[in-house]
């Protein structure tokens, strides 16, 4: 326990110079001893919310956590800021187990992090009630509602916090956005008038793209090579595109690998940490990996296929760029994509079921489809009114746009379609509306296939009408055709499409169509961005290096050392001495001594290389 203000602490341990949104009020709510409730998204900085209190407040904090693979992790991390934590789960031995219940009941520490299913054993809630607990924090509280999209049983247990401490304030956190999942939770943990903090789901430093998906493999290789070094998560849909995809991506020297529920758990847990630990930069994933892991420094993350639903994408995208950096999250999007989610949705059973999951489908395509800032629709989506112009957090309302979406900067171009519209309607309906999109496109651009052959599809009208563009361009605006609602797929295995009444007065009045284009990415020289000016790529690169050296030594993942946007400050900065290194965000008293030295040595040793450099080339210059 400290006697210090919240404010002192925050930057004496933690290194901050200010709190991020809402972690103030919640601090005093629990310092205040209240129940509190908080929906925050991923990056918003919950933990600090409970670790600055557990610092403050006498007793132990105890905080819940749902896996067993993060614990650790979590406890480095607070460790290595000093602050006093322990774990207790089942990856103990008995030896280890006693240690940490002997601290625990010794009131040596401020932070015990614990399982949910702790709670099913008598001996455990026993020996807690000879511990002086100042909270519990229950992290991912979601996994206690059926109704959310990780709900474990484990969680349920917890419902006796309240009744066997009715005493102790229970604080809960939680990324999910939905409000039936919110009450749920409440009421399940039998939460006592508590706090309430719906934070903005607004994640200002990811850049949201929509990209026309074409031959995916080589568009990832290119985006990974764009980015070196940068830590990404891609996610597909099936576990053999995950395996291709992974496969193909080491075949060109990128250091991936893939994660997916039939690996071995073996082999999955140990993907994870490489990526983890940085040992790896990309890993390419199915939905069933994200949650064991806080890794700060994820730089992107590329959805390949079409997500179900616009609230697991939003969760999904929300791995990227924790620490606040700038972060990448980008969609291939292929009207390909939709049959095969149909064909999942028609299984179900249940009649409202499959309902809902198509409402959920076509939310999903319209984000990816209309020309509306990607931002504004992904918060409308949870609820959240955000005019563009102010999702910088820019109150003048000029708005930072290159950094919103590619719609606002303009990366995609709304243009007029209508011939090329005309083009492709007409080969739909002098075919007989009986082929899918690799044919239609086929008899546009007259490629001379078996099947035009044998169909005779070389004598309709439009046949090669479109011959001055490559067939990504004819793909790309009978997506936008689909997505308009022009032209519909109709049949699950073999989609055949067919023109609506909406495409009459196109065809025949001439009633004009946009579509969106995607600008081709420019080639930036810079690779790495950050949010620091003067940033110097190669020192980062440097100090990324001493980072990965440290955390090897200690076995810790990198992150839990410094973090990107710490490094990234390093890099810009170049601090000289420990005055100026202790400035940094992110360095606090601990960090700084048991890092500073090394990285400042690693800055002058750096730093003088240059001057040497530079003094050398004066010296010819003379
Ligand atoms: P969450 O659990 O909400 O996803 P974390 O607690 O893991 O988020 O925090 C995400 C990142 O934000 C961490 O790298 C953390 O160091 C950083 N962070 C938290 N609070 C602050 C703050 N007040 N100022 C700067 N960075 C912060
Ligand atoms: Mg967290």
């Amino acid at each position: 326990m400290k006697q210090a203000s919240p404010r002192g602490l925050l930057s004496e341990v933690f290194g901050f110079d200010s709190f991020r949104p809402h972690q103030e009020e919640i601090v005093r709510a629990i310092l205040d001893r209240q129940d509190a409730f908080v929906v925050m998204p991923t990056g918003g900085g919950k933990s600090l919310c409970y670790q600055l209190p557990a610092v403050i407040m006498p007793g132990t904090c105890m905080v819940i956590s749902p896996l067993i693979s993060l614990m650790k992790d979590q406890v480095d991390a607070a460790s290595a800021m000093g602050l006093r934590a322990s774990f207790l789960n089942s990856s103990l031995d008995a030896a280890t187990r006693r240690d940490v219940r002997a601290q625990l009941v010794g009131g040596e520490l401020d932070l015990i992090y614990v399982s949910p299913e702790r709670f099913a054993m008598e001996e455990f809630v026993a020996d807690l009630r000879r511990v002086a607990l100042s909270f519990v924090a229950i992290d991912e509280a979601h996994c206690v509602s059926e109704w959310g999209h990780d709900f474990r049983p484990d969680y349920l247990n917890l419902a006796r916090i309240v009744k066997e401490f009715p005493d102790v304030p229970v604080a809960a956190f939680t990324a999910t956005a939905t409000h039936r999942v919110q009450d749920d939770i409440v009421s399940r943990l039998g939460l006592r008038a508590p706090h309430l903090v719906r934070a903005s789901f607004n994640r200002p430093n990811l850049l949201y793209k929509v990209v026309p998906k074409q031959r995916i493999d080589d568009q990832l290789l290119k985006f990974v090579q764009r980015h070196p070094g940068e830590p990404g998560i891609i996610y597909r849909t099936t576990r053999k595109s995950v395996e291709g995809t992974a496969t193909k991506l080491c075949a060109k020297g990128i250091r991936a690998r893939p994660y997916h529920a039939g690996l071995d758990a073996d082999v999955r847990s140990g993907n994870q940490e490489a990526f983890n630990r940085d040992d790896i930069d990309v890993i390419v994933a199915t939905i069933a990996f994200g949650m064991g892991i806080d890794k700060s420094n994820v730089r992107f993350v590329l959805h390949a296929d079409l997500p179900k639903n616009v609230e697991g994408y939003y969760q999904e995208t929300g791995r990227a760029g924790r620490d606040g950096e700038p972060a990448a999250c980008q969609l291939f999007f292929g009207y390909g994509d939709i049959p095969k989610l149909r064909f999942f949705i028609d299984q179900a059973e249940d009649e409202d079921e499959k309902r809902r999951a198509t409402r959920c489908l076509n939310d999903m395509v319209h984000y990816a489809t209309v020309y509306a800032c990607r931002r504004k629709q992904l918060l409308n989506y949870f609820g959240e009114a955000w005019p563009v112009a102010q999702v910088s957090g820019d109150p003048d309302g000029e708005g930072d746009t290159a950094s919103c979406c590619d719609i606002c900067s303009g990366d995609v171009e709304r243009i007029d379609a209508t011939r090329d519209a005309q083009i492709l309607m007409s080969a739909i309906a002098r075919t007989g509306q009986r082929f899918g999109v690799t044919h239609i496109v086929d008899v546009v651009t007259g490629s001379d296939t078996e099947r035009i052959r044998k169909l005779r599809h070389s004598d309709v009208k439009t046949y090669g009408a479109g011959s001055d563009k490559d067939k990504h361009h004819w793909r790309a605006v009978m997506d936008n055709l689909l997505a308009q609602g022009l032209v519909q797929q109709v049949g699950e295995q073999y989609p055949v499409l067919q023109l609506t009444e909406a495409a009459r007065d196109v065809l025949f009045k001439g009633t004009p169509v946009f579509v969106l284009k995607t600008r081709a990415p420019t080639k930036r020289k810079k690779t790495v961005v950050s949010s620091f000016d003067g940033f110097d790529e190669d020192l980062f690169d440097v100090l990324r290096g001493l980072r990965k050296q440290l955390a090897s030594a200690q076995g810790v993942p990198p992150y839990v050392v410094f973090n990107d946007r710490t490094l990234h400050e390093m890099a810009a900065r170049a601090p000289a001495n420990t005055s100026e290194f202790s400035t940094l965000g992110g360095v606090g008293e601990t960090k700084l001594a048991r890092y500073g030295e090394a990285f400042l040595k690693a800055i002058a040793d750096y730093t003088g290389q240059s001057d040497d450099a530079l003094s050398s080339v004066r010296g010819k210059e003379s």
